[in-house]
């Protein structure tokens, strides 16, 4: 963490609550994170919920975003949802390009990027994911992988620096209980930030990176201690409000000393 980047902690609940537990879980995160001053935190619920937890949290802390999103504004796009309808169910946010849409639903880099423009232009922040498979860690490729994947969507993220979020996210730590060390974070996160510098020092000043795969409670303050990782995208432990607390209390108490 960095004194000049606020932390964002994210929990991505994937396909998991709909409509009254949803607002259940959402009214429990702002309660047992409302005294956070330090630290902004989003959940990201399914399509279905994103009207019903906006409005639960509406005057409270936490954001709301949705966790995909189809570039054109409307259209014969059976299933898709826009930029436009995700805004007026009240979220500010988008996760673009999660590997689990990368590998399931075969979104490529071209995709993503088409995305995050669209997004940005809509006035929806972007958090981007990013990262490696164990086949490509083991043949020493991952920084060559987190080198090429923001490739196309970071022109746009450098059209307004700081409004696009990148998170890195293994795909071997994801869902697996496989945590990488603060080490490996933080050298793909400081690579990361290298590339954005060699566009403009700024973006790379601004650009809020997050680590994802496995994150708790118990290893959060580890990782977010580390100066380049600026908070996390939290999975499985986002839908236990008390360990998606936890987390944000790890990234409160660390932001909180740094100010
Ligand atoms: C995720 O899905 O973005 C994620 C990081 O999942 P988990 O925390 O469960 O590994």
């Amino acid at each position: 963490m960095n004194r000049t980047r606020r932390p964002l902690i994210a929990g991505n609940w994937k396909m998991n609550h709909g409509g009254a537990s949803a607002c259940g879980l959402a009214a429990e995160v702002a309660k047992r994170t409302r005294e956070f001053d330090a630290v902004d935190v989003l959940v990201a619920p399914p399509f279905t919920a994103l009207a019903a937890v906006a409005h639960e949290l509406d005057g409270k802390r936490v954001d709301v975003a949705a966790q995909n999103l189809h570039p054109k504004d409307n259209g014969a796009f059976t299933g898709e949802v826009s930029a436009p309808m995700i805004l007026e169910s009240g979220a500010k946010w988008v996760i673009i390009g999660h590997s689990e849409r990368r590998q399931l639903f075969g979104e490529s880099d071209v995709a993503v990027s088409e995305k995050v423009a669209a997004a940005q232009a809509k006035g929806l922040r972007p958090i981007a994911c990013i990262g490696e498979t164990l086949q490509q860690r083991e043949q020493g490729k991952t920084l060559a992988v987190v080198g090429w994947q923001p490739e196309r969507f970071v022109k746009t993220f450098a059209e307004k620096p700081g409004y696009g979020v990148i998170a890195y996210e293994p795909v071997w730590a994801i869902g697996t209980g496989r945590v990488a060390t603060t080490e490996q974070a933080q050298e793909v996160h400081a690579a990361i930030r290298e590339r954005l510098a060699q566009i403009s020092p700024e973006l790379a000043e601004k650009t809020l990176i997050l680590y994802g795969g496995s994150v708790k409670g118990s290893n959060a303050a580890g990782l977010l201690g580390e100066a380049d990782v600026d908070g996390a995208l939290v999975g499985g432990a986002a839908l236990d409000a008390g360990d998606f607390a936890a987390i944000a209390g790890a990234a409160q108490a660390l932001s909180a000393k740094l100010r």
